[in-house]
């Protein structure tokens, strides 16, 4: 489908606010224009709207334009756009994956979207043809997550290509995790799909949680839908500075990465020799999902020890299961002595 058939009518012909910021960009040493307090600099100025400066930097990173990028106060953003973008309220619906991440249903429910969900196998593995069969004339969006959140696993390639290939509306890829999987981005056909939308963040691997730094990646004329109603100065002047000095610490992300991979493999192992881990999910993530006979008693346990864990319990096909984050190696340890006492 185009993409003039897919943008709720009022939004293609939104005018978005302009700001100061927006109407001069040049050379000037007097800025009269925004009725800034000329003092405290430069916390004084409004940030740039598109983050331009930052912007080039992602992008030549992440092998993609500038203008096949946004920026979002986390993914939360992106993904609360996709719907006011995309979905009139009351008569449009999407389709996602279950189990999945809470906010796509939660941004749904807040637009008044109808958010109709396909079951996964009970191996976590993904249906494409039952997922596009319950699609229907009213379907604009369809949301995948991979690696999947709670689930952990990598969703296969040949089932998202299928999606990707059959779907006429948008598809969103959630890749939230995705440095902790051993497979390219699917930044990498991008050029290939002009309806994909790719979400990457900050907050995982980057170890950046609380600047609150998400990433779409799309063709230009979906980003330029996301840059016109998104809020003017959406992505403050700290987060852009601190994320840009951040970037020169990739090796250090690598290093991460590479530690709480091998991590995860350990708290795998550990976790197979004790009775009370009835089942481990394998994990393309940063984190491996378990199941136990009583995941309550044993929440309420590690609670008891100052372990937090995630209770998935109430989750779709999840029933039993504990998500736990892989830590650093001295919180592990805690998390597996702890288990290893359970009685
Ligand atoms: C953690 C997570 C995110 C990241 O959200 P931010 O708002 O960028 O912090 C996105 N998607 C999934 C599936 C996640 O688990």
């Amino acid at each position: 489908m185009k993409l003039t058939d897919l943008v709720r009518p009022n939004i293609l012909t939104l005018k978005p606010y302009s700001s100061a910021r927006d109407e001069f960009h040049g050379e000037a040493s007097v800025f009269l224009d925004a009725n800034e307090n000329p003092l405290n600099n430069p916390y004084n100025r409004y940030p740039d709207p598109l983050q331009r400066a930052l912007k080039q930097r992602v992008a030549a990173i992440k092998g993609v334009s500038a203008d096949q990028l946004f920026f979002g106060n986390g993914s939360d953003e992106p993904i609360d756009l996709v719907f006011r973008i995309f979905c009139n309220p009351g008569v449009d619906n999407v389709v996602a994956i279950d189990p999945t991440y809470g906010m796509y249903k939660v941004c749904a429910d807040i637009n008044d979207v109808t958010y109709k969900t396909v079951h996964l196998n009970p191996d976590f593995s993904l249906d494409a043809s039952r997922l596009l069969a319950a699609t229907d004339e009213q379907t604009k969006v369809i949301f995948l997550c991979s690696p999947n959140n709670p689930t952990g696993n990598d969703l296969d390639t040949q089932a998202v290509k299928q999606v990707l290939d059959t779907f006429g509306g948008i598809t969103v890829i959630d890749e939230a995790y995705v440095d902790f999987a051993d497979r390219p981005s699917y930044l990498k056909v991008l050029d290939q799909y002009p309806n994909l939308i790719v979400l990457q963040t900050f907050s995982k691997a980057w170890g950046m949680a609380s600047v609150r730094l998400g990433m779409a990646f799309a063709n230009p004329a979906i980003i330029r839908f996301f840059n016109t109603v998104k809020y003017p100065y959406n992505i403050n002047l700290l987060t852009q500075r601190f994320v840009s000095e951040a970037l020169e610490q990739a090796n250090q992300t690598r290093q991460w990465v590479a530690m709480l991979v091998a991590e995860r493999a350990v708290i795998a192992k550990e976790l197979a020799r004790l009775p009370l881990i009835k089942q481990i999910y394998p994990s393309d993530a940063n984190f491996v999902l378990v199941k136990v006979d009583d995941p309550n008693a044993v929440y309420a346990y590690l609670v008891d020890k100052g372990i937090v864990v995630r209770n998935r319990h109430t989750v779709t096909l999840c029933q039993g299961c504990l998500r736990i984050t892989v830590g650093t190696p001295e919180e592990n340890k805690q998390l597996l002595d702890a288990l290893a006492a359970y009685a």
